[in-house]
């Protein structure tokens, strides 16, 4: 999709930093860490959001949650870590590409306000 930064950031044009990548998906340091490791995982196919989730690309997002372990351990922060995604605006979705949080690397605040 043209105008959203992370199809940009697949093809190319914007720049990251690159933690995976394979044929379905990448993944790559968030721009603004909450976290020590702060790391976003994103289907190359352009999915809006959790929301658009159904059988025809549900194997894409089986996949992301594959290889988040291994990315943990890679990163070491295997002994415990978050996986987050924002659906909307209301749950504060601010890019609209599917997209899930891997947060780890110290204690993390379990206030989801
Ligand atoms: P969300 O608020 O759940 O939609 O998350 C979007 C995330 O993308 C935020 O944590 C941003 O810091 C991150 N982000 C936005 N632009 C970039 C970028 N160019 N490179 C890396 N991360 C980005
Ligand atoms: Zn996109």
């Amino acid at each position: 999709m043209s105008d959203c930064i992370f199809c940009k950031i697949i093809a190319g044009e914007i720049p990251s930093t690159k933690v995976y990548e394979d044929d379905k998906i990448l993944a790559f340091n968030d721009i603004n860490p909450m976290a020590p490791v702060h790391v976003i995982f994103i289907p190359k196919e352009h999915i809006c959001c959790a929301d658009k989730i159904d059988e025809t690309n549900s194997h894409i997002v089986a996949h992301i949650f594959e290889i988040i372990p291994k990315v943990a351990k890679d990163l070491g922060i295997d002994d415990g870590y978050r996986v987050v995604t924002n659906c909307k605006e209301p749950a504060g979705q601010t890019v609209f590409h599917l997209h899930f949080h891997l947060l780890g690397g110290k204690v993390l605040n379990t206030d989801i306000s």
